[in-house]
């Protein structure tokens, strides 16, 4: 007998989009869709509304490197984010309005107790220490603050951005979900063999009149 059949087509369809005037109806739901999934060799394909491209009951897009690059990109986004957050906190001067005012007239002194302060420990200082340099003045805090809270904004900013792009993804390359792939050989399948006997029978000159029964 003959060896295991190759499918005559593989489970990786590219999505095309058609333009608006030629959608057709999705195979699954008869909505108008501009979404071909073609085969990768092109022996099938058939249309998909949006809503069915998005069903994991239905197909699963194949991820690419471009998607995992920005997948990556999100999450290293998010880890500076969530960093920058608790920066900024630890960076938030004691009553803030005040210490402003009062750095005008200390400023050498303000800036000697900082640089000690970054020296010592880089970041890691104490609460108390933070305590006593906010109620002391806090120029450099409060400038370090204010750097940090806007690098902290630009990276939620850019975040974001990425966030979007990520969600908005449009894959091209999709596997169908078993069962709807089975059917889709089954369908090629049922094609095939009707084809083939609509030309046996028009070669062997069956039915010189038309068919008073329909080929089932
Ligand atoms: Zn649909």
């Amino acid at each position: 007998m003959s060896k295991p059949q190759q499918p005559p087509f593989p489970n990786k369809y590219n999505a095309r989009l058609v333009a608006q005037t030629d959608a057709k109806p999705c195979t699954i739901c008869f909505k108008p869709a501009t979404t071909v999934l073609l085969a990768e060799n092109n022996l099938d394909f058939f249309y998909t509304c949006v809503q069915h491209l998005l069903d994991a009951q239905f197909a699963s897009p194949i991820p690419s490197e471009e998607y995992t690059e920005l997948k990556k990109t999100v999450d290293n986004l998010t880890q500076k984010v969530d960093t920058l957050k608790k920066e900024v906190d630890a960076a938030k001067p004691y009553l803030w309005g005040i210490s402003t005012y009062w750095s005008k007239d200390k400023p050498t002194e303000t800036s000697k107790l900082s640089d000690k302060d970054k020296s010592k420990s880089n970041g890691t200082e104490s609460e108390n220490n933070k305590q006593k340099e906010g109620e002391k003045g806090g120029g450099t805090s409060g400038h370090k603050y204010e750097t940090l809270k806007k690098q902290l904004n630009t990276t939620e900013t850019e975040l974001n951005n990425k966030q979007d792009e990520l969600k908005n993804f449009k894959f091209k390359k999709y596997t169908l979900n078993q069962q709807v792939y089975r059917n889709r050989l089954m369908s090629h399948q049922k094609k095939k063999y009707n084809k083939e006997r609509s030309e046996k029978i028009q070669q062997a000159g069956f039915f010189p009149s038309a068919p008073n029964h329909s080929i089932s």
